[in-house]
Formats: C-alpha cells, sequence, structure tokens
C-alpha cells in the first residue's frame, strides 16, 4: 500500500496519523498537523501567512506609461487606448479588438450589433454572472437556460439541442470560473442550426481549446478587465472579432454612433447610427498595457498550481475537483473550484464547512446563486418593453420558470460549489499544500465540528 492510499484509509478508517510521521517528506502537507483541532474548535490554523493581494501593482515597471499619461494632458481616448487595443487582438489571435467601459457593455455591445433583440431567444449558462443573462434582457432577447455539468461547471453541450426553438438566434457561452465551454462542440451545433455565437470569456483571459483562444470561436468575445479580474484595469472591457464590418459597427456604437471605418458617412459628416458612449480613458489603457506584460506568466502559475492543488485534493473522499474537456490546452483560472459531498464530511453542511475552511485562513466561498429564478425575469416579463413587444403566449413567467428549471445547478448552487480565488493560485506550493491539509483536517473532525454546530 502506498502511503497516500494508507493516508486515505486512515482518514476514512481509525488509524491515528500520528503513526505516519516517520514517512519521508512527500506530500508532508498530509502528516502534517492534521491531528490536532480545527480551529473552528479552538485549535491553531492550517495558514496563518498571507496570501498574494490583488490586484499586483508594481511601481517600478508599472508606472511610468501611466505618469506620460497624465502629464501629457490626453486623457481621453487616443494612442495608448489604440495600442492596447492592438496587443489585446494579437495576443488572442484576433483581428480586431475594442476596448469598451466593462464586460457587461461588451456583451451589451456585441448582441446589440448582431441585432440580437426583441423576439429573440438566446442560449445561456444559468451558472454565470449577471451580466451575461442581462446582456440578453437589455436587448430585448429572452434568456433560455440550458443546465450545466456539474463535473466542468460549464453548460453542458449535450442539452443546448433540446433547448432550441423556431426563436433561438444564438448561443451565448460563458467560460465561467476561467475554464473553458467545450466550443468545438458548441460551434458544430450552432452551425448546424445556423445560430450565432458570442462567447463570454470575461473570466478566460488566454484560455485556450487545442491552441486556439476562448474568445476567437464566435462571431464575438467579450473580456472584462474589472478590478477583481485576472486582467485588471479597476474597470473595462473588450470585445474582439475577425469581422471588421462588425467591430466598425461596434466602434461606432461605443463612439456616440460617429462614423468609423467602414460605417456609412464620412467623419464630420454627422452622426450615423445609434450609439452611446462607452470609451474607456488613455489612463485604464496604461494600466491595461502594464498588467499585459504580466498576464501570460501569471496564466502558465495559476495553470501549475491548479494542477498541483487538484492533485492534492482529488483523492480527498468527498471532495470532487473540476474537470477539463480533453481539448483545453489552458485555463485562466479566475476560480479554482470543487464540488463538496457532505456525506462523506458526517455531514456537516456546505456552509459549515467553509466556515472551517475559513478559521484554518483559507479564503473561500459557495459562489453563485440560481440567476433562472432570480426576480430580475419575472420583473423583465413584466415591465412595459417586454409587454409591448411580446405577444402576450410568449410572457408566460410560469410556464417560462417551469420550462427553464436547471436541477443539476441548483445544486451545485446551493448544495456542492467550493470556489477559492485566482490570487491564492500564486502563491508557493508549500502554501498551497496547507489548502490540502486544511480540507483533511477539517473531514478528520467532521464528527465533533457537526456536533459543535449543532
Ligand atoms: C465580470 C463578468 C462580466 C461583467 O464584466 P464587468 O466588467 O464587471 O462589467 C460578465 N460576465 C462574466 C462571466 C463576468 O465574470
Amino acid at each position: 500500500m502506498n502511503r497516500r492510499k494508507f493516508f486515505k484509509k486512515s482518514v476514512i478508517g481509525s488509524a491515528s496519523l500520528m503513526t505516519l510521521n516517520g514517512f519521508g517528506n512527500q506530500k508532508a502537507w498530509a502528516f502534517n498537523k492534521v491531528d490536532i483541532k480545527p480551529a473552528i474548535l479552538g485549535g491553531e490554523k492550517s495558514f496563518t501567512g498571507q496570501w498574494p493581494k490583488w490586484p499586483i501593482w508594481n511601481p517600478a515597471t508599472d508606472e511610468k506609461q501611466l505618469l506620460e499619461v497624465m502629464r501629457s494632458g490626453v486623457w481621453s481616448r487616443s494612442k495608448v487606448t489604440d495600442e492596447f487595443e492592438k496587443k489585446w487582438a494579437q495576443l488572442l489571435g484576433a483581428k480586431r479588438s475594442l476596448a469598451v467601459v466593462n464586460g457587461t457593455n461588451a456583451l451589451n455591445t456585441s448582441l446589440a450589433q448582431l441585432e440580437i433583440g426583441w423576439g429573440d431567444e438566446v442560449l445561456v449558462t444559468p451558472y454565470t454572472f449577471i451580466a451575461s443573462v442581462s446582456s440578453i434582457l437589455f436587448n430585448g432577447a429572452i434568456p433560455v437556460f440550458v443546465d450545466v455539468d456539474p463535473e466542468t461547471f460549464q453548460m453542458d453541450p449535450n442539452k443546448i439541442e433540446e433547448k432550441i426553438t423556431p426563436h433561438t438566434r444564438a448561443i451565448l457561452p460563458v467560460h465561467i470560473l476561467g475554464l473553458p465551454c467545450d466550443m468545438e462542440r458548441i460551434m458544430k451545433i450552432a452551425a448546424k442550426h445556423n445560430l450565432l455565437v458570442v462567447e463570454d470569456a470575461c473570466q478566460a483571459w488566454l484560455a485556450e481549446i487545442n491552441g486556439k483562444k476562448v474568445g476567437t470561436f464566435g462571431k464575438a468575445g467579450c473580456f472584462s478587465f474589472q478590478n477583481s479580474k485576472n486582467m485588471a484595469m479597476g474597470e473595462g472591457g473588450a470585445i474582439i472579432s475577425d469581422d471588421d464590418a462588425f467591430m466598425d459597427r461596434c466602434y461606432s456604437y461605443h463612439n456616440y454612433g460617429n462614423p468609423h471605418g467602414t460605417t456609412a458617412g464620412q467623419i464630420g459628416a454627422g452622426t450615423v447610427m445609434i450609439g452611446t458612449k462607452l470609451r474607456i480613458t488613455e489612463y485604464q489603457a496604461a494600466i491595461g498595457l502594464a498588467q499585459l506584460k504580466r498576464l501570460e506568466a501569471e496564466t502558465e502559475l495559476r495553470n501549475k498550481n491548479a494542477t498541483y492543488l487538484q492533485s492534492l485534493i482529488g483523492d480527498i473522499p468527498g471532495i470532487s475537483p473540476y474537470k477539463l474537456y480533453k481539448n483545453v490546452t489552458k485555463a485562466a483560472y479566475h476560480l479554482f473550484p470543487f464540488r463538496y459531498h457532505k456525506e462523506y464530511f458526517k455531514g456537516l453542511s456546505r456552509a459549515e464547512f467553509l466556515k472551517a475552511l475559513q478559521a484554518e485562513g483559507i479564503p473561500c466561498s459557495a459562489g453563485y446563486s440560481e440567476l433562472n429564478k432570480m426576480p430580475y425575469l419575472k420583473n423583465a416579463f413584466e415591465s412595459k418593453y417586454f409587454q409591448k413587444f411580446y405577444p402576450t403566449e410568449r410572457l408566460n413567467y410560469e410556464k417560462y420558470a417551469q420550462a427553464n428549471k436547471c436541477p443539476l445547478n441548483e445544486k451545485l448552487c446551493n448544495e456542492e460549489a467550493v470556489w477559492i480565488s485566482q490570487s491564492l493560485l500564486l502563491s508557493s506550493k508549500s502554501d498551497l499544500d496547507k489548502i490540502a491539509g486544511a480540507i483533511e483536517k477539517i473531514q478528520k473532525h467532521a464528527e465533533l465540528i457537526v456536533a459543535k454546530t449543532k
């Protein structure tokens, strides 16, 4: 029996872990302090150091261009934003990129310029951030939810076709948590049914499927550079696409509807289309350029550390780490997720497990709530706008709610999902060992913790 198996057995069984202390230092965390009282019961914390802070800003290397922008007085959209867009497109292998104020508006704009709107249905995952869904409603279309594959946390491609109706115009795959969707299958389904694809890659900067960056599969790819994101600007977003006519329209739209490129008319000839204003500032672009210099190395490190952490916790009974689709060559890891099964922790609820893990010094959370059941949907259906544009039979909310049930997502949101945030994946291996050690410690003492929380 190898040490690992022996250890596992000892966790489930009753053999004392103390007997393992004589072994070498391989997987030392497993034999380290697992026996002592969990922090939530007053014991010593598993981790007492400092997790990496986010975002990272290095005055020596990052401030020069930002100061130049400040001192130039050119603060509105100009050359630095152009440079950022060029670099972003290059890095992803896309023909064009447009910087906009945030990821939400990258999605809003993309759907608007593909004329996805009133009367249309858009297929989307319920396991995402609100902006993926609100962009559909914002344009007057109706979101239709495709349940998740709990192993990958992504929209389940097997469940897409059953949701397609004559109203379906587009699929909006979200590479949620930074783990890519199965884009090869989704693109095949889209082609078969003649649907547009807009990728929400707002958590998936530089993630790849067979070496091709996510965001470049669909007609458009949307990104967010909000403060918490792996590519942080404070606020910011981008649209990428290979379609010049579409990108010209997006540009025009983000600049009051003024002409750009192939949109009809000449500069100075007046406004040519309905637009709004979504431009980023030059100082945001300067911050973005500084962050871009680190993004690839940080992504590599997160990938390496996620694989390591997964190998540590993958064998713990009751912990199911995420699975990547076979064709994924790189993930972005905005979050490191796993599923928690309380049966293996003496019935300790996920909420209590999270508290126990936090008490060990490991920041973690339960993640998303069920987006397909929140009040904003009924609110949209009952709004004057929807009532004006849709026939009554399409606004039967009870019927809609029934058809949009997602039982697997429900379980993921309410019972199983646990998230560890991206910045922890920038720490050292020995700190990651502490995460796994903390989970093992909680498991070993689960009965006592359950007793205490009763
Ligand atoms: C952050 C995020 C957005 C929205 O981006 P903002 O820049 O915050 O507007 C959209 N979709 C997903 C999946 C996100 O995580």
